[in-house]
């Protein structure tokens, strides 16, 4: 059997509690989670049961109560709060639910803001961000603001700045949320091809249920646990977990171990 890639990310019996006494919140239970780079997984389950809370811990934005968390082989509470910064800056992309662009720039200008800040010069970074919009199907839109694009293009705009410095990883919060059915198929495409590739590991956290098909793996989400993790779409890196694969096969995803 072919070595094991190593996992992009590794969560052992996370928990992280909110507040105290009588307000105490156990938003996370005993997380364990392994993503892998050249994949999609989807973290899914219902309103409150700890997605958001796990995909912080995960992109160090949040400090876990207690437990592992390793990031691209890295172990985020080894790292000071100035070096995980950094770290944040170079390697992971987010993309949130409401875009988060900034409205007094351009499409173009928002995707070079990661570039910049990494020492860019301006024109070299919006060079590279035109060249991203135009494999988005968003090169005719480049030099609109935000206000004048529909919710899907402000969307793909914001992938396109969660994704033009190459991070290895990217993390999603309920990107199709804001999004009608259509826009939001469109936009899931575009994740599959545009975010997963370089051995990107990609984390898309969603309750929508009509996306499901588009993830390699499916972390299923309730109460502060992972109750279960399909996997599905027979990539040739999914097949790696063979008894993943065989525990699918034989209900739903039927052809997948054919
Ligand atoms: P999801 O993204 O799955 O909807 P969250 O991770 O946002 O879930 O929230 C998990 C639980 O933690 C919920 O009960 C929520 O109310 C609580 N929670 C989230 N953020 C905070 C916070 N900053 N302070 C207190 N409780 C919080
Ligand atoms: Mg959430």
């Amino acid at each position: 059997m072919a070595t094991q890639t190593e996992a992009a990310v590794v969560c052992r019996d996370v928990i992280k509690n909110y507040g105290s006494g009588d307000s105490l919140v156990r938003a996370l239970r005993g997380v364990d989670l392994e993503v892998f780079p050249g994949e999609l997984t989807l973290l899914v389950g219902p309103s409150g049961c700890g997605k958001t809370t796990l995909l912080s811990v995960v992109a160090g934005i949040l400090e876990p109560t207690s437990g592992q968390v390793n990031v691209l082989q890295h172990d985020l509470r080894k790292m000071s709060q100035s070096k995980k910064v950094r770290f944040r800056r170079q390697n992971i992309g987010f993309v949130f639910q409401q875009y988060n662009l900034l409205p007094a720039l351009t499409a173009a200008e928002n995707v070079s803001i990661p570039l910049i800040l990494a020492g860019q010069s301006r024109r070299r970074a919006h060079a590279a961000a035109v060249e991203l919009l135009e494999r988005m199907a968003m090169g005719n839109r480049a030099n609109a603001l935000p206000t004048q694009l529909s919710g899907g293009q402000q969307q793909r705009v914001a992938i396109a700045r969660a994704l033009i410095h190459h991070p290895r990883l990217l993390v999603c919060d309920e990107p199709t949320s804001a999004l009608d059915a259509k826009t939001g198929h469109t936009i899931m495409e575009v994740l599959r091809s545009v975010a997963v590739e370089g051995e990107r590991a990609v984390i898309i956290v969603t309750h929508d249920s009509r996306v499901y098909d588009f993830g390699d793996r499916i972390a299923r989400m309730e109460d502060g646990h992972i109750i279960g993790i399909d996997t599905q779409n027979g990539t040739g890196r999914s097949m790696r977990a063979t008894s993943d694969v065989a525990t699918v096969g034989g209900a739903s995803h039927g052809g997948v171990t054919a």
